[in-house]
């Protein structure tokens, strides 16, 4: 249902439930933060974690001074057939039927979206891709999640899985790149599994036996060590092949990056390069503009804050 009154006096409550921490903001309709917090997430413990959310909303509310529509963003994603989380790596909300019980708790409806989603919600409505009509949203973390916004409404369908680019394999592997390390969904070679930030630190360590997270990596190939840079040369060829398979499908104006590998510089003026070759369009074309993130990790709660309108 589209929530009549788009007006700036109505408040938006957004929820990002992370693993660790659940945070809350709520919105003034021009994008002003009204009110913001943060607590613990009850690890484990679901029946927790709801009362956690409510009682955010409900001081995010007081402090704001009204009541507001709520959004949720969540890791996973929920089967929009049954309202049951799944492929949530906070694995106690996997089977639950997260929407319905927070709209019982909450006395009112609430919009849920996987965090990836969220990115891409919020960076098309006033962040980095404000203005352009595709925004193709990618969050490389400890995860490889993206979301597709499409004239400022979020792509999903009846498998609740839009946008959910990591499990694909890498396009246009070497022969050196098969079968590709194991993915915890099960398969090998998943986008995830070579360009997530602990993908790239274990390709790293197969290279050259040097156990490094993937910060120290980018920080050591700045410092000249060819063989850390030689590692980040591979993530970022890798990642170029596999935007430009979502180039060929989607062709998106903008694509924002987030998430903590976003930090690194070289990926914005190498990716559009790397791509290229791969991407099916005249040689004069225009490159792909791939941008760094607006709000940053801000961009989880803006983003539910934002479902309402997407
Ligand atoms: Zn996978």
């Amino acid at each position: 249902m589209r929530v009549a009154d788009r007006g700036t006096g109505r408040l938006r409550i957004g929820i990002d439930l992370g693993g660790t921490k659940i945070e809350g903001v709520a919105l003034a309709g021009d994008g002003a933060i009204r009110a913001r917090e943060r607590v613990a997430t009850p690890r484990e413990d679901y029946a927790g974690t709801l009362m956690a959310i409510a009682g955010l909303v409900t001081r995010l509310e007081t402090a704001a001074g009204g009541t507001g529509s709520v959004g949720v963003g969540m890791p996973g994603s929920i089967v929009p057939r049954t309202h049951r989380v799944q492929n949530a790596n906070s694995t106690w909300l996997n089977g639950r039927t997260l929407g319905p019980d927070l709209e019982a708790a909450l006395g009112r409806s609430v919009r849920l979206a996987n965090d990836a989603n969220c990115f891409a919600v919020s960076e098309a409505r006033d962040g980095a891709g404000a203005g352009d009509r595709t925004v193709l949203g990618v969050i490389l973390g400890t995860g490889c999640g993206s979301g597709i916004v499409v004239d400022g409404r979020l792509l999903d369908g009846p498998r609740g899985i839009g946008g959910e680019w990591g499990h694909n394999p890498l396009p246009w592997a070497e022969a050196s790149e098969h079968p590709g390390p194991n993915c915890w969904c099960g398969l090998h070679g998943c986008m995830e599994a070579w360009v997530s930030g602990p993908a790239l630190a274990a390709d790293h360590l197969r290279a050259t036996g040097r156990a490094e997270t993937a910060e120290t990596i980018a920080v050591a190939a700045q410092a000249g060590d060819p063989a850390a840079a030689a590692t980040l040369a591979r993530h970022a060829s890798r990642l170029a092949r596999g935007l430009a398979h979502v180039v060929n499908l989607v062709d998106p104006d903008v694509i924002v990056l987030g998430g903590g590998l976003s930090r690194m510089a070289h990926l914005y003026v190498d990716l559009p390069r790397l791509m290229l070759r791969y991407i099916f369009a005249d040689d004069a074309a225009p490159a792909v503009k791939i941008l760094p993130p607006r709000w940053g990790d801000a961009s989880g709660v803006r983003g539910a804050a934002w479902l309402w309108e997407a």
